[in-house]
């Protein structure tokens, strides 16, 4: 009887501790989520798939004119976007990314990794499996998401009032459909038009500057004054000659 009881307590004492350790690691990830979560701070020198990480979060953030690279390098750029990033967040801004950056980008992320304002389906209004592109689906979708990173800068930008996306990723044959042009960017996945409202179309391609998007098109360049097209190839092509760009 005394070895049953015994047994028992023991028993009691190992599920409290089994029970303590799961509520101390769920505690040490509270503000991660379903998408990714950062182990270390990173700062200039740094360089991974952390860093990457970051890099795509903060693409939305290059200065004006520029474009971040996102090659695991955490050098100036990747520095100064974090900087910008911070500031724009209202958080200290020492370009280190630490506990609170990454508390800040937990908040924006979806589980699905998505910026917590835009969604895969609004970029893909073509097909449900990002197929039939010019590269493949996974990485089709994967340029969707960095184009939406870089669109939740500008909306943040714009005082977090929605942005209303038209087209995304288009698969051969949608594009065709539309009549997009036969080396359209939208096949890539990495490109979005812009409608009017609640901002003008030259009020999103003024903005759109300042956040990562090498090619920016709309009203007075041909067949673009009922959107904005952004997408980030390399090479700058910007033309809204009636917003003045
Ligand atoms: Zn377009």
């Amino acid at each position: 009887m005394l070895r049953r009881i015994l047994t028992s307590f023991l028993t009691a004492v190992l599920l409290a501790a089994s029970a303590l350790t799961v509520t101390v690691a769920t505690a040490g990830t509270a503000s991660a989520d379903g998408c990714y979560t950062w182990n270390r701070t990173l700062k200039q020198g740094a360089s991974g798939a952390d860093v990457t990480q970051l890099q795509i979060r903060v693409a939305g953030y290059p200065g004006t004119g520029n474009v971040l690279a996102i090659d695991g390098s955490y050098g100036p750029a990747t520095a100064a976007a974090v900087k910008r990033f911070q500031s724009a967040y209202g958080l200290s801004s020492d370009g280190v990314a630490g506990p609170n950056t990454f508390s800040k980008i937990y908040a924006l992320q979806n589980n699905d990794c998505s910026p917590a304002n835009f969604a895969f389906s609004e970029l893909n209004r073509c097909n449900s499996n990002w197929s039939g592109g010019r590269v493949s689906a996974a990485q089709a979708k994967e340029n969707a998401k960095r184009t939406m990173w870089k669109l939740q800068a500008l909306r943040h930008a714009l005082g977090d009032q929605s942005i209303r996306i038209t087209s995304g990723f288009r698969s051969a044959t949608c594009n065709a459909n539309v009549g997009g042009s036969p080396n359209s960017r939208h096949m890539y996945g990495h490109a979005a038009d812009l409608g009017v409202s609640p901002h003008s179309l030259c009020t999103l391609a003024k903005a759109a500057r300042n956040h990562g998007f090498n090619t920016i098109l709309g009203p007075g360049y041909p067949d673009h004054n009922d959107h904005v097209h952004l997408d980030h190839k390399s090479g700058r092509t910007w033309s809204a000659p009636s917003c003045g760009i």
